[in-house]
């Protein structure tokens, strides 16, 4: 069955069809880069990691941007606290991101746009609103004019109407509109900022995502992703401005993971509940803190509690611990009989089911835990069979290939080498690719017939090879 998730935009779980065959786009909003970043926004990095490097090992083609917003009212005022420049902030907290992701096992973004350096593309883009009439000048700031998209509101499901009423009245009174956002603001003494057609000044938050996702991406791309405080109003605003100037739609796919509360309360700095990333990970290890994350379903809501942190390190402990008896019942090294047990394959199929619906992660990691179970009742029997340990080698190989994309096993050297393996694969079929254009059929043969001997099939198509693992 195909890849199915739920889509914001029509409020409905589909049928995930990319614009490419076999390759995707994904956008997610990134840090704004004022301060170490907090439980709450690891959430979508994390979880939008792991769906990208899953949609991988589905032998999708991925690209996966995420940005970095280091130009925003947040930085200057950051700045003007600590008595330091705008870069200063900027650079030292973009160095605290990426070290954070590592840190919790993210892999890096193919890539990682700064804000600041994609000024004249946003001066463009604002340009053609202007010329298409979506948006206006006013002594230095630009406006976007919503009454001008009427379908404005179709992702958070509200009504301009509804919006413009209960909008409340607005400092700035020369718009047009209260609902009108800004694309271009004028710069203030003092304050960073770039020459345009308008003056000096610096971009909206909203016009650095539209700008940064289709130079990446294309006008139309796959997927956005982002937390569900972004969906109003700042993925509307990137709607609006990006379909105003484009007049083609822009995203195919709208993902949006739930709130995260400490404790059963929403987080925040008074309260005292308020943890950044950094400060979790040096507590936990990272492996229970995605483990935590995995648990529950990313559209939920989660609940990020000593208790709940306890039972997925519990969780952990009882894979690590099943993995680890298999190891020295078996050995480390031991190699896999290929008989296929019918209960494994089973479960296989039923995680990647899982998977495949919406990301169910919680469902995956059930299925999961019936393979230990399954293994655990082998490990305490009398005597233990030939078969038996095939089937402990199969579960042990099954939780080292899902590993690549959930990364939860303490020490990655097994799933490093099971990643290095596929690029080799990919190598050695480029090269047979080669050999065939040039009809050296002998050696092509060979290359197919070794990589058979090593349990890897390959499959020749109209649209090209592809392998798996027998
Ligand atoms: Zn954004």
């Amino acid at each position: 069955m195909a890849i199915q998730i739920y889509n914001t935009y029509t409020g409905r779980k589909e049928e995930f069809k990319p614009i490419q065959p076999g390759k995707v786009g994904i956008y997610l909003c990134g840090p704004t880069v004022y301060d170490y970043f907090h439980i709450g926004n690891a959430r979508p990095l994390l979880m939008f990691d792991i769906f990208r490097r899953y949609l991988s090992y589905r032998h999708y083609d991925v690209k996966y941007v995420v940005n970095v917003t280091d130009i925003d009212d947040k930085l200057i005022k950051k700045a003007q606290e600590e008595h330091v420049t705008v870069g200063e902030v900027a650079r030292k907290f973009t160095d605290a991101y990426f070290e954070d992701i590592k840190k919790l096992r993210i892999e890096q973004p193919d890539v990682s746009p700064r804000a600041t350096d994609h000024i004249p593309e946003m001066i463009d883009l604002i340009k053609r609103l202007i010329a298409n009439g979506h948006a206006y000048e006013l002594d230095g700031d630009v406006y976007f004019r919503v009454r001008s998209y009427p379908p404005y509101g179709r992702l958070s499901g509200k009504n301009i109407d509804d919006l413009q009423s209960g909008a409340r009245v607005e400092v700035d009174e020369r718009k047009e509109a209260p609902l009108d956002f800004a694309l271009w603001k004028s710069a203030k003494p003092g304050e960073p900022h770039w020459d345009s057609p308008w003056g000096q000044g610096r971009p909206g938050w909203h016009i650095e995502c539209s700008v940064m996702s289709m130079k990446y991406l294309g006008e139309n791309f796959d997927i956005h992703a982002g937390g569900v405080d972004l969906i109003f109003p700042h993925h509307e605003n990137e709607i609006a401005q990006s379909e105003g100037a484009t007049h083609v739609k822009f995203v195919n796919y709208w993902l949006h993971n739930g709130f995260l509360n400490v404790e059963g309360e929403k987080m925040s700095k008074s309260l005292g509940n308020f943890f950044t990333a950094r400060e979790i990970v040096a507590k936990y290890r990272p492996e229970v803190i995605r483990m935590f994350f995995l648990l529950k379903h990313y559209r939920s809501p989660i609940n990020f509690s000593e208790e709940r942190i306890c039972e997925a390190r519990q969780a952990l402990e009882r894979i690590v611990s099943t993995l680890d008896s298999i190891n020295t019942l078996i050995g480390v090294g031991a190699d896999i009989d290929r008989s296929e047990s019918e209960f494994v394959r089973g479960l296989k199929q039923e995680f990647i089911e899982a998977m495949d619906d919406d990301f169910n992660t919680a469902l995956a990691i059930a299925k999961l835990f019936e393979l230990v179970k399954e293994a655990n009742l082998i490990i305490a029997k009398e005597t233990i069979t030939e078969n038996d340990k095939s089937i402990l080698m199969e579960i042990r190989e099954t939780f080292y290939e899902y590993n690549t994309f959930l990364s939860i096993l303490p020490g990655e050297q097994k799933s490093d080498s099971m990643v290095n393996e596929g690029a080799y694969i990919d190598l050695l079929l480029e090269i047979r690719r080669e050999l065939r254009i040039k009809q050296e059929w002998k050696l092509a043969d060979q290359i197919r017939d070794r990589l058979n001997e090593l349990n890897i099939e390959i499959k020749d198509s109209k649209d090209g090879t592809i392998w798996r693992r027998k």
